[in-house]
């Protein structure tokens, strides 16, 4: 029958993504068997000593070892400039560790809180804004390690969405998923269940129907998907995605903007269109590099930034276009950064820059303020 032959070509099993773990590189010496150059080779031994290497054979195959510049590479293989420390990076950029009143939790925003569940991720990526986390704390998970995370949460009914976050909290096993999400299911003033995940991305098959499961309960769903470039839109990475769309989770994306990786409007634009178009993730946020140690060769300016999120709005339609933003270090937030589109005020008249770039005057047409003070006032 038709129907039984797609659905067991669609069912991934975990022989299909332990494969995948097992061929890809695991550890710095695997680089050997990667076709690198001998001083490449050097160089990206030297720098995996500060942050971990880990690349599942589905995202190196999408590596095009012809281009030096591949933005797949760049992504994940070492570079010895990330070496090279500027001046005012920093070990916890977006001050993770200034707002945790208790281990693996980051209370900033009232409603929501990061949860860390392991930090241990599927694949390492170069520009990881956690990466010193991921070295010094570089724990997995252990139910009793975030007891005190789930106690702080069930105190605080003001918390409605928990983001597990990490590390990577898909590449835990499905047992521990289900664990995690049955204690926060069972605290009744959460809502939402929000993961951050990079393994639909670069380990498509471990989105299993196991995973989904898992997942599944009481609580809405959501998924943010972490694609940087069109070329890691494939066929594993749609079928990851189905799944996860057909299990009712709203799926979005955030990307970093790095240079020499995704710094194109052309790149962009190909990227969002694919996400919307092709995988039903919608692009949400489009974060400006942060202040990693060893980054700033992957770092744009924000004029740059601006450039290109100006001329996203121009082309994207408004559910294909993210929102350019910056995550301030000092916990400020994540804040958009885009184009400005208000020049000026002058009372009621507002002189406000169209798509087009031409500045027109917008007078606000509202009750009189006399009239809506008689209303507030007897
Ligand atoms: C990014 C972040 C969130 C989520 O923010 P949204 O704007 O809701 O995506 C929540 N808490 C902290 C500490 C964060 O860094
Ligand atoms: S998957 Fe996320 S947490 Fe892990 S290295 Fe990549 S960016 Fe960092």
């Amino acid at each position: 029958m038709m129907a039984d032959d797609e659905r067991a070509h669609e069912t991934r099993d975990d022989a299909a993504w332990q494969d995948d773990v097992r061929q890809g590189v695991r550890y710095v010496r695997d680089l050997d068997h990667l076709p690198l150059s001998p001083a490449e080779r050097a160089a990206a031994q030297a720098a995996a000593a500060n942050h971990k290497v880990r690349i599942p054979k589905a995202y190196l195959d999408l590596i095009d070892w012809n281009d030096p510049q591949d933005p797949i590479r760049a992504q994940v293989i070492p570079s010895p400039l990330e070496l090279v420390e500027a001046e005012g990076e920093l070990d916890d950029p977006i001050a993770d560790h200034e707002f945790s009143p208790v281990p693996r939790l980051t209370h900033r925003h009232a409603d929501r809180v990061l949860l860390f569940p392991t930090y241990q991720c599927a694949v390492y990526c170069r520009f990881c804004f956690r990466k010193e986390s991921l070295t010094s704390i570089g724990r997995g998970y252990s139910q009793g390690a975030l007891e005190p995370a789930f106690a702080y949460i069930e105190a605080h009914p003001e918390i409605r969405e928990v983001i597990l976050t990490g590390g990577d909290p898909l590449s835990l096993p499905d047992k521990a998923l289900a664990e995690i999400r049955a204690r926060i299911e069972a605290i009744a003033h959460v809502r939402l269940l929000r993961i951050h995940t990079r393994v639909p991305v670069a380990l498509p098959s471990r989105v299993t129907a196991g995973l989904v499961e898992a997942l599944q309960g009481r609580l809405m769903v959501t998924v943010v998907t972490h694609f940087n470039h069109a070329r890691e839109i494939t066929e594993a990475t749609e079928a990851a995605c189905r799944t996860m769309r057909q299990a009712g989770f709203v799926l979005l994306n955030q990307s970093v903007l790095l240079k020499g990786v995704n710094d194109t409007v052309e790149e962009l634009e190909e990227l969002c269109r694919g996400l919307m178009y092709r995988l039903g993730v919608k692009p949400y946020y489009l974060h400006h590099g942060d202040l990693a140690r060893g980054m700033a060769h992957r770092r744009t300016t924000i004029a740059e930034g601006q450039a290109l999120a100006a001329a996203l709005r121009q082309r994207l339609s408004g559910i294909c276009n993210p929102v350019y933003v910056l995550d301030l270090p000092d916990g400020g937030g994540k804040v958009p950064i885009g184009p400005c589109h208000v020049e000026a005020r002058d009372g009621e008249s507002w002189r406000i820059r169209g798509q087009d770039g031409v500045v027109r005057v917008y007078a606000e047409v509202v009750e009189s303020s006399r009239d809506r003070g008689a209303h507030r006032c007897s």
